[in-house]
């Protein structure tokens, strides 16, 4: 067999071992159980296997400074010496606690007993935000107006080196100058930080010529925000940028990486860069191959990422060489490169760890160390032709065909429920004024009503019961009682203190949307499928490969429990269509927005059973709807349209005087106050404690005419709120909103706080609301 391919690259690795060892070293590490050399000899371990599995799988573009201890942009941040002054950093080498301190805060995610104390003692981390619309966090980095960048560390150069001791030749990755100061955050907010462009590129002019000097051939540059909206001057910054790089480090090749879009109105500018390569994402947007080849020289490398990076399901290669081929003849071998869309970062490591999966399922998926074995093959039979790969292909397009005929994908009564949806089914009875007059009728609440978003503290005893009874410790019965003991005890507290509607306190869910996936069909969980969410925190998305249902209802036993046990009206708890869907792999052979009009009809189901049951209040949450959100505004309208009709549709059919609630995370709802209000659920419940009921601007001048409960409680904080500061905070929301439309609650669900915080904080809360009550 000839070893003849083109270019194949996979554009990044997961970091965090096949067995979560990064994690674990972490975590030793931030507890003091292990010694900083151990965390270095692991992590050296996981680079080096991360870069033989690679190699052993026909990568021939091995990426290397993809490994980060927490994240790639802090990683960035750091490098360039973006350190706000509150670390204490007084130059030279940037020390791994200096680092962590960035990352977690100098105490460490709260937690006490971290042992790693340094001068900036007490500083809070950097801000953490979604890195464009995947399920990964990065740290937002840090910019002064007087910001001086150095480089303090040659870490791309260091581990190029690393893995050229190993025999292994790299091709380094880093974060391009303009997306690093594009998600940058401006202090104070007085100018962009790309204004400070001029500063930066000396930075990375060094570093390219010691990559150069260190043997590197080729850098991957990665340039995400090449796929988002950008203005003329944004452009101009990748000109200025290129250019002078060109001029620093000629004999360093630059492949120019975008991913998560399509280039679209950028692709002229991006074309005109002096760089050798430019790498573009066909498994998001296909359809801009052809303009792409067009655009770019003769002289250039086309990537072609056709290897889906963000998703888990097995390549159809047929149909991907045939795409290609002509690619391949039109601009010769040397002028292609095949590639993961975007780094694998946001996939699973090794479906082989999977042996308790569906057999069937198992030979529909790849994770990413599948995904290098596509990407070999492509590589191969786009350089020798269809039949040097002929066996791989023909095994990839049976299991597609199977998986595309399987019973256990399409279920003909989801297909016919889907096809009869209509608009009574998307819309309440009566207008909201009519529902608010029967809701009064059917629930006697006082003004300014209080309660809490569903989830109280997550103790460890809780999270001991439920490991316990996974690992078969624990019997069902007994697990039960437990969960069973600690809802009552909750019900009680809150009667107690005087709430004025409940909620059970989800202490049997072990995850919001994981809770829901078990007990739909149509989803899979895995036991090893770890994905980074941020830092150490990891997560194992549920598999969406199936139309979706509901055989039994979910929740409705723990509702009636609790609602048992008090005459206070206890509120249904149920996590949205829309969420669900964002924090899932998703199946890629019906549209997303199918998917989740199936996940809407299943909710639908367990709204009308708690209903049936008596409950006269549901939340259904939907965390996760503004986060879903397109990258191009173009797209928006698309998205807002599908989100917002499957939050009707699964909270339309319930009577007037049913209560639906809705739960939002977030704080930015200027640009989509309009889809919010087409929710029409009778109360929202937002985070606004930090905002100072600013944001509530956007619901006033929009008359927003439903019911809003901002959050008085921030409960990202183990401080406990006073009184006083509540009512300041509810004062501002009288002033932007009507009194009959305010709830009082907490920003968010206290499943990560502490009893000892919770219980005062929320007496506090009721008191507050009493206040306003009785001053009226
Ligand atoms: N009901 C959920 C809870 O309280 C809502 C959390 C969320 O939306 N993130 O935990
Ligand atoms: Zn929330």
């Amino acid at each position: 067999m000839s070893n003849r391919t083109l270019p194949v690259a996979s554009l990044g690795f997961p970091r965090i071992g096949r067995h979560r060892e990064l994690k674990f070293a972490l975590e030793g590490y931030w507890s003091g159980r292990i010694a900083e050399g151990d965390l270095l000899e692991t992590a050296k371990t996981l680079r080096a296997e991360n870069w033989a599995v690679q190699r052993d799988n026909g990568i021939t573009q091995i990426p290397s400074n993809d490994f980060s201890f927490y994240d790639h942009v802090l990683d960035t941040a750091v490098m360039v010496g973006a350190i706000p002054a509150a670390y204490g950093w007084t130059g030279g080498e940037v020390p791994l606690s200096l680092y962590f301190a960035m990352a977690r805060g100098s105490e460490g995610d709260g937690a006490a007993g971290c042992g790693h104390v340094h001068r900036g003692h007490g500083v809070p981390a950097l801000e953490m935000t979604k890195w464009f619309d995947t399920n990964y966090h990065y740290m937002v980095p840090d910019i002064a107006e007087d910001q001086v960048f150095t480089l303090t560390s040659q870490k791309p150069v260091d581990h190029f080196l690393e893995a050229k001791a190993l025999g292994i030749h790299t091709r380094p990755v880093v974060l391009g100058p303009v997306t690093f100061l594009k998600l940058a955050k401006a202090r104070p907010a007085t100018f962009k930080p790309l204004d400070l462009l001029a500063g930066l590129l000396p930075v990375y002019e060094d570093l390219f010529r010691r990559l150069a000097a260190a043997g590197a051939d080729w850098v991957q540059v990665d340039e995400p925000i090449l796929a988002l909206d950008l203005t003329e001057g944004e452009r101009h910054a990748f000109k200025l940028s290129y250019d002078s790089l060109a001029k620093a480090a000629p004999g360093l090749k630059v492949m120019l990486t975008t991913y998560f879009g399509a280039l679209a109105d950028n692709l002229e500018a991006a074309a005109a860069l002096p760089v050798a390569g430019l790498h573009i994402d066909l498994a998001r947007a296909p359809e801009q191959l052809d303009a792409v080849a067009r655009a770019v020289r003769a002289d250039q490398v086309l990537s072609l990422g056709v290897i889906d990076g963000r998703n888990i399901w097995r390549a159809d290669l047929a149909a991907i060489l045939d795409r290609l081929t002509p690619v391949v003849a039109a601009r010769g071998a040397d002028a292609v490169a095949v590639a993961a869309s975007c780094s694998l970062l946001h996939v699973p490591i090794d479906l082989e760890l999977e042996t308790a999966l569906d057999a069937d399922l198992r030979t529909w998926l790849a994770f990413a160390t599948q995904k290098l074995g596509e990407l070999a093959t492509l590589g191969r039979g786009l350089a020798q032709g269809k039949d040097a790969v002929r066996q791989t292909v023909n095994d990839a397009a049976q299991a597609i065909a199977a998986r595309a005929s399987s019973p256990k994908v399409t279920d003909p009564l989801v297909r016919g429920r889907v096809a009869g949806i209509d608009a009574g089914m998307k819309t309440r009875a009566s207008a909201f004024e009519d529902r608010r007059a029967a809701q009064a009728d059917a629930i006697a609440l006082p003004l300014f009503p209080t309660t809490t978003i569903g989830s109280f503290p997550q103790t460890s005893d809780v999270r001991k019961a439920r490991s316990a009874h996974a690992g078969g410790a624990l019997s069902y019965k007994d697990y039960e009682a437990f969960l069973r003991r600690e809802t009552a005890a909750a019900i009680r507290w809150q009667e107690e203190i005087g709430l004025d509607v409940l909620v059970h306190g989800e202490f049997e869910r072990n995850d919001m949307v994981q809770y829901f996936g078990e007990q739909l069909s149509g989803f899979a969980f895995t036991r090893h499928a770890w994905v980074q969410s941020y830092g150490s925190r990891y997560v194992r998305p549920p598999i969406i490969f199936g139309d979706v249902s509901r055989p039994n209802p979910m929740t409705v036993r723990w509702w009636q429990y609790a609602q048992s046990l008090t005459r206070k009206p206890v509120k249904g708890m149920l996590t949205g269509p829309v969420t669900i869907l964002n924090w899932s792999f998703v199946r890629d052979d019906i549209p997303r927005s199918e998917t989740c009009r199936q996940i809407a009809l299943a909710i639908r189901d367990e709204v009308s059973d708690l209903e049936k049951a008596g409950a006269k209040m549901i939340q259904i949450d939907e965390a996760a709807l503004r986060e879903g959100l397109p990258l191009r505004h173009k797209d928006w309208r698309h998205y807002l349209d599908w989100a917002v009709e499957a939050f009707r549709l699964c909270s339309s059919g319930v009577a007037d005087g049913t209560q639906i609630h809705t739960h939002m995370c977030y704080s930015e709802f200027n640009d989509i106050i309009p889809a919010i209000a087409a929710m029409d659920a009778d109360v929202i419940s937002i985070e606004t404690s930090r905002s100072k009921m600013e944001l509530l601007d956007a619901f006033r001048n929009f008359r927003y005419p439903n019911e809003i409960g901002p959050g008085v409680y921030d409960i990202h904080s183990p401080r406990v709120p006073g009184t006083e500061e509540m009512t300041g905070l509810l004062s501002l929301a009288r002033q932007r909103l009507q009194d009959r439309q305010l709830w009082v609650n907490p920003d968010c669900g206290l499943k990560t706080r502490k009893w000892e915080e919770v219980r005062p904080a929320l007496v506090n809360m009721v008191e507050a609301a009493r206040r306003l009550r009785d001053a009226d």
